[in-house]
């Protein structure tokens, strides 16, 4: 028996011990091989499942070990990018469609928490986008007015200044906008849960297993250290963990984020996020917060750039929001890598006629990815055109240098802080 996760995150804490599955032994065979236990991957072993297929997934530690089972909790409508960026490269009727299917990955979590039976701290009491400047506020409203006149999405509510201080305890904000439909829980519980629905209904799960060797071909094959696994179809859900792919690596920036939870703030919750709602500001390079059940405030951002002060760089600027918890404990301190592509759009498509991918929901894929697991089981069955929909989105990849990646996230990351100054500017 094995803890599943890494002890520093405080999703984790009163986690169960469970059993890790076993790993890849010996020579195996499936009809669709799934590498990767995040949600893409898992939701797209149980929807074949569920259609009858063999399935066998591959997890190098253990199912939710990756960002999936680290990340903010919070679950959103829409993609990381604008839906101008969609409209630009699709026309506005593919962006309707893949606005409407965003919306559908978030019903989809949470018709699934209730279906587990499974307690995954699921909170709705909705989600405020924070704007730190006006400029940033007048981006919100024209979105709000847009989302009612082009997505039929009346969701928002736009709120001046007094109107975030009823949800934020912060005097940093001159406005921002309301959504009820957003929600958010505790992922690593949902992942799990997720896993555990998906041995349910017979997906044989390998932990502890990692893919040293992808072999191509007629029959693909999966190969560890201890085993290898034949398939007829590939489904590749490593995500920003995923070393071993070049094509599928050179479009993503494995972009370092740390979330740091204090002590239970009891009654100072309410002295914190009075409504219980989940924030995120409205900068690219943003912070992102929301309160657990057992009242301990959850903040997240943007690593530091010290690995021994990235806890410490967390705090500075939680306190920059709510200089009130000063003397509030830190108990728990940790971080992901998040799949950040080029231009913030998700990267789906096909390798070869049998071995698709989805990766890359750019720091918004709590939601999302339980859409691209339905869309990967869909193609694999026969109705691709919604996954060929994802699939047209425009892609950059970086050049194949040895080394550019690091350099390719410094330089992306300043890039997306002077924006942010612009935008401060602006105002
Ligand atoms: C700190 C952080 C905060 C975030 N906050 C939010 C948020 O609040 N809201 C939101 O919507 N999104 C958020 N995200 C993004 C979101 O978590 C991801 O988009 C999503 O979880 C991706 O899921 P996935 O299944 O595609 O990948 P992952 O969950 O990363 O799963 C990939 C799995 O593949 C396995 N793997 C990789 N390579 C191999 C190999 N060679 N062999 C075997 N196994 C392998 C890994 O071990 C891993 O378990 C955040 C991400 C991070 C890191």
């Amino acid at each position: 028996m094995i803890r599943p996760f890494s002890a520093d995150a405080a999703y984790a804490q009163d986690l169960p011990t469970r059993a890790a599955q076993p790993p890849l032994a010996g020579e195996q065979q499936c009809e669709v091989a799934v590498l990767g236990g995040g949600l893409t991957g898992l939701t797209a072993a149980l929807e074949l499942a569920r259609a009858g297929v063999d399935v066998a997934l591959v997890e190098g530690r253990q199912c939710g070990w990756g960002a999936s089972g680290r990340n903010g909790g919070q679950a959103l409508a829409g993609l990381a990018a604008s839906m101008d960026k969609v409209e630009a490269a699709l026309g506005v009727a593919a962006a309707q469609r893949i606005w409407a299917m965003t919306l559908e990955g978030l019903e989809r979590l949470k018709r699934q928490v209730g279906e587990f039976g499974v307690d995954c701290e699921l909170a709705e009491p909705g989600y405020v986008y924070a704007a730190l400047n006006p400029a940033q506020l007048a981006d919100l409203a024209a979105w709000q007015q847009k989302a009612v006149r082009d997505y039929g999405y009346d969701g928002l509510t736009l709120l001046d200044r007094d109107g975030i201080r009823s949800h934020i305890g912060s005097e940093r904000y001159v406005g921002g906008a309301y959504d009820a439909n957003e929600v958010h829980l505790n992922p690593l519980k949902y992942t799990l849960a997720l896993a555990d629905a998906a041995r349910a209904a017979s997906v044989r799960v390998y932990e502890n297993s990692t893919v040293e060797r992808i072999e191509r071909g007629a029959a693909p094959r999966l190969v560890t250290a201890r085993g290898s696994l034949r398939c007829r179809s590939l489904v590749l859900a490593g995500n920003a963990y995923l070393e071993q792919v070049p094509e599928l690596s050179r479009t993503i920036l494995p972009v370092e984020s740390h979330i740091i939870a204090t002590e239970p703030l009891g009654e100072r919750v309410h002295d914190v996020l009075p409504t219980g709602v989940a924030v995120a500001d409205c900068n690219q390079v943003l912070d992102y917060y929301r309160c657990s059940r057992d009242g301990r405030l959850l903040f997240g951002g943007r690593a530091g750039p010290l690995v021994t002060q990235r806890a410490e760089h967390a705090r500075e600027r939680m306190l920059k929001v709510f200089p009130q918890l000063a003397d509030a404990r830190i108990d728990y301190a940790w971080g992901g890598y998040v799949d950040v592509t080029l231009n913030k759009l998700p990267h789906f498509g096909w390798l070869a006629p049998n071995i698709l991918f989805a990766q890359g929901f750019s720091g918004h894929g709590l939601a999302l990815t339980g859409l691209a697991g339905q869309l990967i089981a869909e193609a694999l069955g026969g109705e691709p055109e919604r996954f060929a929909l994802f699939e047209q989105l425009p892609m950059h990849r970086l050049p194949a240098l040895p080394g550019l990646r690091p350099l390719a996230i410094l330089a992306g990351t300043a890039w997306y802080q002077w924006q942010d100054r612009l935008s401060a500017r602006r105002a």
